[in-house]
């Protein structure tokens, strides 16, 4: 239906995959999620990205957290499960994995990161301290499983791909990973770029109240929860990247692009999927 090498996301193309959840569903019908996250200082990400993932509809939802952040965890979101670093995990348990917000980059974060990659092989979502660390091990791009959504933002794409003279290069580089790894390659930003098959797609919703630190993380949540649910990973990562920004944009209604919050995009969430129906 698509053939040029651009194309922009729209509230139809978007409505129109949505599935239905259906009267005699049960929460198995919605999926497992996995997310591998958070670290000292930084439970904030694990957090945010833990309460976008229940608010995109994950019927189940583990967080594998350090030993010490886990009445953080449970105080803060109740309704996830947490598995402590240092278990081993049954991954074939998970329907996908969200690895990377807060996660750090310290040796216990590279093995736990390797580890992961070695055992699963469903598509997962790379994001943040993932991506970091694959920046500094490349060979580890080659192992990532083929579907995988990568969310880097430009200083993170740079990082993994080498650097770009400016934004509009960035754009075709990003095209090219799409081409040369099996992919979906979102490049954040105003407009996100979603690139897959050497095509890319521009998402119309966000705004600059969402430059702030943990908005990334409420997306690795989303994009997490619909592949949890079964979504094919590029339609998981065309409707991750527009709901969130339209929660973003509905969030205007009483916040301003100052005061707007990651949180704020979470609990407008439900507001930005019943106008897609
Ligand atoms: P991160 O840098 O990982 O926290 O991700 C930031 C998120 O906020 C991405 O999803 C961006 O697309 C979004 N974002 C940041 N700044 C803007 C902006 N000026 N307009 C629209 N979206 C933005
Ligand atoms: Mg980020």
């Amino acid at each position: 239906e698509i053939d040029a090498d651009f194309n922009l996301l729209d509230k139809h193309f978007i409505s129109r995959h949505l599935i239905d959840r259906k009267p005699f569903s049960h929460k198995g019908t919605f999926g497992h999620a996995l997310l591998v996250a958070g670290n000292k200082g930084k439970m904030g990400a694990a957090v945010l990205a833990a309460r976008s993932c229940l608010r995109t509809g994950v019927g189940l939802l583990t967080t594998f957290i350090p030993e010490e952040a886990l009445s953080i965890m449970q105080t803060a979101v109740p309704e996830a499960m947490v598995l402590v670093r240092g278990e081993n995990p049954d991954l074939d348990k998970y329907n996908t994995l969200g690895i990377g917000p807060g996660l750090g980059t310290a040796d216990d974060a590279v093995s736990l990161l390797k580890t992961m990659l070695e055992k699963y092989s469903q598509p997962v979502v790379l994001d943040a301290d993932a991506l970091n660390i694959i920046s500094g091990n490349k060979q580890l791009l080659k192992q990532v499983p083929q579907g995988s959504v990568l969310t880097p933002h430009p200083k993170e794409f740079d990082r993994l791909f080498g650097e770009s003279p400016n934004d509009f290069e960035r754009l075709q580089k990003a095209i090219d990973a799409s081409k040369e790894y099996p992919l979906i390659i979102i490049l954040k930003g105003h407009y996100s770029l979603v690139a897959h098959n050497g095509k890319g797609w521009f998402n119309t919703t966000g705004n600059a109240g969402m430059a702030t630190g943990g908005t990334g993380d409420v997306l690795t949540g989303i994009i997490t929860s619909l592949l949890a649910q079964k979504y094919t990973p590029f339609i998981a990562a065309c409707i991750g990247v527009y709901v969130h920004g339209m929660a973003g944009d509905l969030a205007l209604a009483y916040q301003s692009e100052e005061s707007l919050l990651p949180s704020d995009i979470i609990e407008a969430l439900g507001t930005a999927f019943n106008q897609l129906r």
